[in-house]
This record gives structure tokens, C-alpha cells and sequence, in this order.
């Protein structure tokens, strides 16, 4: 039996056959081949043309719904298509490389130019060009497909990283528990596998080295442990570990219809933050006061799920109604950084400091304004908010609201409905933001603080990367002073501030970010009941004086000392920590 201690991401025992999906193997490297290795090159494509059709074949199993089939049966047509493969093949013998690179270079450049296109249809080639070319590059890297997204089994996910396109295209019945080398906490790794629920470990380090394909494996979600070829006694224990959380999150349900008001009766909504339209119930269940933050970005991920003006009004229009009268803040999108989507051109060499969210969305106002035409038809339908990502200063947040006030222009011309007091807000997550935040106030209509990137920003760490996860820090005393700040400036300004980083969610934070003044908190359905049944416990006057006395503090390691101690001293059921 073998440990592995890594970050526990998601809650929930998983126990079962590892599949091994190691990811680097799939990158293509530029290697230059000789003249006279060209027909041996050549020779090697045509091989893995057959073998992807092959993998492909065996996958249009009869079980298999109408949609997948069409789509199978499109990746096969393009693995016939004589125009793409000549074009890979002419690559190979006029620029002497190897395959991989080829497949690599001559897909890239279709996309490019797929995306420029003007008919949608084409534009949603491009997504179906890389699929076909992960097929071909799995079948040269002669390791043969790896298909996720239609497994026949149940598996424990085994991978050195995935990206979230990855993990939203793969199918999840089928994936019990996800063990990963790297990611953080609030990487947006760590939050889908949350969003679906799926127990899992990050920042393992080496453990897809360590484990073979059909391996028995266990993924601890809560204390976040991975244990390969576990035996029978450590099993056992897991088991009774596991049916202790299980009963404690059974009594946490009994706080779903409860307000969450603190002792001398300040309340603090809790709203949900959900990836897709499904997570709406989950949201229901658990009675949030609404959606705080629906990143929509996800709904470009879901690469057959559509993002044309109709699918997204359709996808907002659901959520929207679902949650009614309750309020659903809907983020515009926020691609880029490590939510690449294909066929969108995004290509950085620094992509967290590049082109994402409304800097993209500025240079692609016809994506953006699909989606502001999209979001202000389902306006009607409920009550819903807009906010923008990555706001950094004033001219930027003018530019998107000038925008705005054009596509609604134009949505009064065409007699389209649309509430006319839709509110519109901004994320603080970038530090100039947080800094100007007085600025920012007079223009909209609420903040949302974004943790995530805030710390990121803020501490200058990677929030995904799990060799300097010891830096990314939510209570070092820049980011808490940068919340006060904020909070401070939009109170004065006179518009109410929510926090739907993944700060929101751990239940070690929830009393001093109550006590630093914050109107919501909004984060994952994992662990809303925990943070309201901690919150109804405690009176306002305590979190204040709890959040006063950190902020005298210098360091995180005093803080985190003094917060654990705090609630370690009034919460006997507080097993987070
Ligand atoms: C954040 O940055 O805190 C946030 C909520 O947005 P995202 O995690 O999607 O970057
Ligand atoms: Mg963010």
C-alpha cells in the first residue's frame, strides 16, 4: 500500500479501478526528422490515422446517444477529410518534422482560420478539429486512445493535470474520485471537481507515477489522502471515517430553510456559485439566497452544448426562472488564463496576466455582445444581475458599460424586452481594482470580490500551482487590508459588497469575513450549511471584534493561529480545521 497526501478538493470517499490518464504524454514537441525519414514519418501518420479510426469505431457502441453518434461520426469523417491530412502531410515533408508537430501545427492553423469564419457552423468545426487531433496525437504517441468522455466503467481519475475543458468534456457518471499530481485549491480544477461533486485529491505530487491502470485505489476528499493498493484494515477505517462525515453533513440539512442571521440578528446572505444551469437545484436544495456568481465561461467549455445568442439565452433563462424570485448574478465570460476554450484563438505566452475576460470580450465585441444581447432577453424571466470579470480600472469598466448601453439600444429598436433596472456590477480581483475601488463604486450597481485572483494578483503566486500553494495565502495581511478596503469604499459609496472566491467557502473564514463587514458570501453548494450553521452561532459584535484584532496582526502565520484557536474554542463540531 502506498499514501499519498495531497489537497483535499472535493469531499467524499471514492473508492475503486485507478485509470491512468497521464497528460504530458499529449503535448507535441517540435522535432526535426532527416530527408531520408520522411517516408518512414509519412508512414507512422498513416498508422495512427487507421489506429484513431479504429479507437473511434470501437467507441459508436449502440448504447450510445443520438448526439455523441453524430459527433463520432464527424471526428471519423475528418480523419478522412483528403483536404487536412494532405496538408499535414505536405507539413511533414517540406518543414522536416516529426508528425506529432505537424498534426499540431497544420490543426492550430484551421482553427485560426475556422474562427474567423462568419458562418457558426464552421466556427464550431473548430472545436471538433482539436478533438480529432488529440485522437491523432494519442495514437502517435502509440499509446493508443484514451477516450473520458464515453467510459463503460467506473474509474478513480488518475492524471498529472488536467485543464477545465478537459474534465468538462469527460464523462463524470463514470469518474467516482479524481487524484491529481498538481493544482490548488482554487484552481479552476479544484472548483469543478467540486461543482460536480466528485471526491478528489489535488497536488500529489508523483502519484500518477506510482499507479498502474485497474490498481485499486481509494481518494479521501475530506482529509485529502490517496491510498493505492489500500489494505483490507486501512479500507475498513476509511469506511467508518466516512460514515462519521456522512452523518454530519445529514444534520447539516437541517439548516437548508433556516436564515442565515447571526446571534444579535444581522444576517449575511449565502448565495451559491454554479458552473452550469444543472447545479441550480443542488443551489435549491440547500436554500441559498440565490446565484452570486454563474461563471459562464462554461457554458463555451461545453463544446457541443452550444454558445450561440438562442442556447445562451436558453441556458440563462433556465437558471434565471429556476431560482425566482431569488437573484442569479450572471458573470460574463471569463476565458482565458487557464479556462482556454478551443476555437477562441487563445494562444498566450503569459496567459494569467493576458488576454481573459473583458479584455478579450472588448477585442471580441461580437462575442460579447451575443452574450450581452443573450443575458438581457433573459432578463425578463427573473431577476438577474450582470458583473464583469477582470475589471482593472475605470477606462475599462466604462468601456464595457458604453457597451452595454448600446446593445440595449439595440434591443429597444427590435422591440426585444429586457428589464430596464437590471443591476450591473463588477469583480474586484485585480489589485488596481481593489485600490480604486472608490472610483469604481460610482459606476455600478454592486462589487463582488474575487478572492481567487485577488490573492493570486495580490501575493503574485499562481493560484494552480502546487509548488508555491505554501505562498498562496487568503489571510496574509495584504489581501485582508486590500477586503477592508473594499468593502470600506463600496459601503461609503453606497452599494453592497458580496466575496464569491473559494475564500467564501472554507468555514475557517466565515466569522472573520462576516466581521470585516460583507453584505453576501457566495460559493460552492459543498459548503454552504457548514458556513450558515457556524454563522448563526456567532453574533455580529464578536466578528467584528475578531476581525479588528487581525487586522493589528502582521503576519498570516499569527493570524491563522489565532483564527483556528478562536473557533477551535467556540466550535467543538468545527473538524475542518
Ligand atoms: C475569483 O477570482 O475569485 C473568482 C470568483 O473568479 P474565478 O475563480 O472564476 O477566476
Ligand atoms: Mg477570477
Amino acid at each position: 500500500m502506498r499514501i499519498f497526501k495531497g489537497i483535499a478538493a472535493s469531499g467524499g470517499l471514492a473508492k475503486g479501478k485507478a485509470l491512468v490518464h497521464v497528460r504530458s504524454s499529449l503535448v507535441a514537441e517540435k522535432q526535426h526528422i532527416m530527408a531520408g525519414d520522411v517516408a518512414t514519418e509519412l508512414e507512422k501518420f498513416h498508422k495512427a490515422i487507421e489506429l484513431a479510426r479504429k479507437n473511434l469505431e470501437e467507441h459508436q457502441l449502440p448504447e450510445i446517444s443520438a448526439e455523441p453518434a453524430e459527433i463520432l461520426e464527424t471526428h471519423l469523417m475528418m480523419l478522412s477529410d483528403p483536404d487536412y491530412l494532405l496538408q499535414i502531410e505536405q507539413y511533414i515533408t517540406t518543414n522536416l518534422v516529426c508528425a506529432q508537430w505537424a498534426v499540431e501545427y497544420v490543426t492550430n492553423h484551421m482553427i485560426e482560420l475556422l474562427e474567423k469564419s462568419l458562418d457558426e457552423v464552421l466556427r464550431d468545426r473548430a472545436v471538433d478539429f482539436k478533438d480529432v487531433s488529440l485522437h491523432l496525437l494519442n495514437a502517435l504517441s502509440g499509446k493508443g486512445a484514451r477516450r473520458l468522455d464515453s467510459l463503460t466503467e467506473d474509474v478513480i481519475l488518475v492524471s498529472d493535470s488536467l485543464m477545465p475543458s478537459e474534465l468538462f468534456a469527460m464523462d463524470k457518471t463514470h469518474i467516482k474520485g479524481i487524484a491529481l499530481d498538481g493544482g490548488g485549491r482554487a484552481s479552476h480544477v479544484a472548483i469543478l471537481v467540486r461543482a460536480f461533486n466528485i471526491p478528489s485529491v489535488l497536488a500529489l505530487g508523483t502519484a500518477s507515477q506510482k499507479v498502474h491502470d485497474g490498481d485499486e485505489i481509494i481518494v479521501d476528499g475530506n482529509y485529502g489522502e490517496v491510498f493505492i493498493r489500500p489494505d483490507l484494515v486501512v479500507s475498513q477505517n476509511l469506511d467508518e471515517r466516512f460514515a462519521r462525515w456522512q452523518q454530519h453533513e445529514h444534520e447539516l440539512h437541517q439548516m437548508a430553510d433556516l436564515p442565515t442571521e447571526m446571534t444579535d440578528g444581522h444576517v449575511v446572505l449565502l448565495k451559491s456559485n454554479i458552473q452550469t444551469g444543472s447545479e441550480v437545484e443542488s443551489a435549491k436544495s440547500i436554500g441559498a439566497s440565490g446565484i452570486g456568481l454563474f461563471r459562464s465561461e462554461f457554458l463555451f467549455m461545453d463544446a457541443h452544448g452550444g454558445s450561440s445568442e438562442e442556447q445562451q439565452f436558453q441556458a440563462y433563462k433556465h437558471v434565471v426562472e429556476a431560482m425566482s424570485p431569488l437573484p442569479v448574478t450572471i458573470r460574463t465570460i471569463d476565458v482565458g488564463g487557464d479556462k482556454v476554450v478551443s476555437g477562441m484563438g487563445i494562444d498566450e505566452k503569459n496567459p494569467i496576466l493576458g488576454w481573459r475576460a473583458v479584455r478579450f470580450c472588448l477585442s471580441r465585441k461580437d462575442i460579447f455582445t451575443i452574450q450581452l444581447r443573450a443575458l438581457l432577453r433573459a432578463s425578463v424571466y427573473g431577476k438577474l444581475q450582470i458583473m464583469f470579470p477582470m475589471i482593472s480600472g475605470v477606462e475599462e469598466l466604462s468601456a464595457v458599460l458604453h457597451l452595454f448601453d448600446h446593445v440595449k439600444e439595440e434591443c429597444k429598436i427590435e422591440h426585444i424586452p429586457f428589464d430596464p433596472d437590471i443591476k450591473v456590477g463588477t469583480m474586484i480581483e485585480v489589485p488596481s481594482a481593489a485600490l480604486c475601488a472608490d472610483i469604481l463604486a460610482k459606476k455600478v450597481d454592486f462589487f463582488s470580490i474575487g478572492t481567487n485572483d485577488l490573492i493570486q494578483y495580490t501575493i503574485a503566486v499562481d493560484r494552480g500551482n502546487e509548488k508555491i500553494a505554501y505562498l498562496y495565502q487568503p489571510l496574509h495581511p495584504g489581501v485582508l487590508r486590500s477586503i477592508k478596503m473594499i468593502v470600506e469604499k463600496a459601503h461609503k459609496g453606497g452599494i453592497p459588497v458580496s466575496l464569491c472566491g473559494e475564500m467564501a467557502s472554507d468555514p475557517l473564514y466565515s466569522v472573520l469575513l462576516a466581521g470585516m463587514g460583507l453584505d453576501e458570501l457566495s460559493m460552492g453548494f459543498q459548503s454552504l450549511l457548514q458556513v450558515r450553521k457556524i454563522l448563526r452561532d456567532v453574533s455580529f459584535k464578536d466578528a467584528k471584534q475578531l476581525a479588528d484584532n487581525v487586522m493589528e496582526m502582521d503576519s498570516y502565520l499569527t493570524i491563522t493561529t489565532y483564527i483556528r484557536e478562536w473557533m477551535h474554542d467556540r466550535f467543538d463540531h468545527f473538524t475542518t480545521i
